[in-house]
């Protein structure tokens, strides 16, 4: 991911407070050559009266404001105001598939990141009625439904791989669990100092 802000006292960067509680999904719309993420970064922060998020493409996401700030995509205060949004590369040089699909990826990691239920991950068509994602509301590379399948299976894989410990460690930590050095919880978490010396301590006793 590259970070690619628009300077703050842009116009397009009103810096108001976004409450975080949805994902609105948009493509560019835009199918000419070359019109990737990087591509509307720069648009970006030639000050149009619009911006967002974050920018899709079939190899990158680009982020163009910080999650906590609204924005001006959706044509309503309340979708500006409460939303994160994305825009999803459409050009005809990239894979289509490829860019929908790292966009579950990325609404995967914000609905963790802030607790953001998948249901409340909308189309721009949910605020003001615009036939936005025009590409995957016409079924293209897949349907809402077929995404948002895709960005559940993310995150019970994120859950599933947080509370299992690596394949490396296995015997060693099913080892500590039973001479109980450690509760076996969190196994990918980082260690405090005093977590390492009661573990040390629960071992040397
Ligand atoms: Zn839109």
């Amino acid at each position: 991911m590259i970070v690619d802000l628009i300077p703050k006292g842009a116009k397009n960067r009103p810096g108001g407070k976004n409450t975080m509680q949805y994902i609105t999904l948009h493509d560019t719309g835009n199918p000419a050559r070359g019109a990737n993420a990087l591509n509307h970064a720069k648009y970006l922060k030639n000050g149009p009266s619009v911006s967002w998020h974050y920018t899709v493409d079939d190899i990158r996401v680009v982020q163009h404001l910080p999650d906590s700030e609204s924005a001006w995509h959706t044509g309503t205060n309340k979708g500006n105001t409460t939303s994160i949004g994305i825009e999803v590369c459409i050009n005809s040089d990239g894979n289509l598939k490829a860019a929908y699909d790292r966009a579950a990826v990325l609404c995967a990691t914000l609905c963790r990141a802030h607790g953001i239920p998948a249901a409340n991950i909308v189309q721009h068509n949910f605020w003001n009625g615009k036939d936005c994602p025009k590409t995957m509301r016409a079924g293209s590379p897949y349907s809402f439904g077929t995404f948002l399948s895709r960005v559940k299976e993310h995150l019970e894989g994120e859950t599933m791989d947080q509370n299992t410990s690596s394949d490396w460690v296995k015997e060693l930590w099913e080892q500590a669990k039973a001479l109980g050095i450690t509760d076996g919880t969190r196994p990918r978490d980082p260690a405090t100092r005093e977590e390492v010396v009661a573990m040390l301590m629960r071992a040397v006793r």
